[in-house]
Order: structure tokens, then sequence, then C-alpha cells
């Protein structure tokens, strides 16, 4: 079997849609435009649980319970945390659960 250049390009895009689709469902989108927040970006948090991005706050008529920053996929995994209190400040959802 001879793999053509066609062949080829169709299995990097196939595995680029896979390692993007398996990116974006793991990452949590605004609830009003649907967009993922970029690292570093705020994300607020809805008593409702909803969940709005910075450009969609302001549209919000209600305060946000929560906000918290929005983490790359190494966050966690690169450095180690010894103090957690920015962690767990940041994820006002998980502590009440
Ligand atoms: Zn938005």
């Amino acid at each position: 079997m001879h793999a053509t250049t066609s062949d080829m390009i169709d299995l990097e895009l196939a595995l680029l849609k896979r390692g993007l689709d398996g990116l974006s469902a793991s990452c949590q989108r605004c609830d009003r435009c649907h967009r993922a927040p970029l690292v570093g970006e705020r994300i607020y948090l809805y008593d409702s649980g909803s969940a709005r991005c910075e450009l969609c706050r302001v549209r919000e008529r209600t305060a946000p319970s929560g906000s918290r920053t929005v983490h790359g996929p190494e966050f966690g995994h690169s450095l180690r945390m010894i103090d957690q209190r920015a962690a767990l400040s940041q994820a006002p959802d998980q502590r009440a659960a």
C-alpha cells in the first residue's frame, strides 16, 4: 500500500481536528457567545450556573457570583503548586461541593 500526498494531508487534518475537538471539549465556554476565553482572560460565573466571558459580562444585569482566570492545559502540570490559596480563591463553585 502506497500513501499519496492527498492521503497524508487528509490524515493530518483529521488528527488536527481530533486534537482541537478534544481541547475545546475540556475548556469552559461563554454561555452567551460560545467563545472559548483565551488563556489569562477571566470568566465570570453566575448563580444560575452560567458563565460569561469578559465581552458578554457587561450585558448581564446581575453581578457575577465569582470569577476565575482561564489557565492553559499545562496549568498544574508544569509547576508544582505549593501554595494553594490562589487556586482555591479562583474556584468558588468547587468549594461549595
Ligand atoms: Zn461571551
